[in-house]
């Protein structure tokens, strides 16, 4: 397999080509972008960390039927995936109430769901990514009443995999997001998973104290305001890091 030129570049990936049409290298960067984009900076040993959990978490999904277009880690930063043409919807499922969620019904953040929630967005940062539903989806082309039902139910068989997996890690699973795809060579067939899964895209809690082990750290700057300069870059690292060992 040979990398060839960049075909993307996102918030804190980028996409090549390689010499095969139907497999591209995801190259996990150090950036990290919260608010579409508003806010960037950047944080030492991130993209490694990331590269890696992705990986662990695929192959997890994979253990258990779910297929992923994870192919294989290529080394500390790039993976190996299919090349898909992508659903311009994201996927949420919440067990606990937070983010988004909390702010647009008024519930406290930290609320124990009784069951998940499920919550379609339309992939538009232009547009703050809106909440949309099945018929948004239908209607509108984004997505066909099979894609639909596909989309729910494989985000909530990705819960009954990693809400224990975390749970094992003394972790809570509160929410994340998921996007799916067809492979280039199978346009008609079931859907799989794509992007990425990765504490970019989820909300990780210390199941016993609450800490915070995910984005939001960096979407509220929580805990290094009172931090010397010197120590923050280092802080931040070690509590990713603390993600991927919990895990491993
Ligand atoms: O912001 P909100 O509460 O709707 O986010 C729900 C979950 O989806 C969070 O874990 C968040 O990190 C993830 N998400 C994401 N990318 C987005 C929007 C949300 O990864 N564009």
């Amino acid at each position: 397999m040979e990398k060839r030129e960049e075909r993307y570049r996102g918030k804190a990936k980028t996409v090549y080509a390689t010499d095969d049409p139907l497999r591209l290298v995801m190259h996990y960067r150090d950036d990290v972008s919260a608010f579409d984009g508003a806010k960037l900076a950047k944080l030492e040993g991130k993209g490694e960390t990331n590269n890696r959990i992705n990986a662990f978490v695929m192959g997890k999904l994979a253990e258990a039927g779910i297929r992923t277009h994870f192919v294989a880690l290529l080394n500390a930063r790039e993976s190996l995936v299919e090349a898909m043409k992508m659903i311009p919807v994201e996927c949420v499922v919440r067990n606990i109430c937070a983010g988004s969620m909390a702010k647009r019904y008024g519930i406290e953040e930290g609320r124990r769901l009784p069951e998940p929630i499920f919550e379609f967005f339309l992939k538009s940062d232009a547009l703050h990514d809106p909440l949309v539903n099945d018929d948004h989806i239908r209607v509108l082309g984004w997505a066909t009443q099979q894609e639909i039902e596909q989309m729910k139910a494989l985000t909530h068989r990705v819960n009954r995999v990693l809400k224990p997996l975390f749970a094992d890690a003394g972790i809570d699973l509160v929410d994340y997001k998921l996007e799916f795809g067809h492979p280039l060579d199978d346009l008609h067939g079931e859907l799989v998973l794509g992007d990425e899964f990765t504490p970019d895209g989820c909300r990780l809690w210390d199941a016993k104290t609450g800490e915070k082990l995910d984005k939001d750290r960096f979407r509220s700057r929580r805990g290094d305001r009172a931090l010397p300069r010197s120590r923050t870059t280092h802080r931040r690292a070690a509590v990713t890091r603390r993600t991927a060992d919990a895990m491993a």
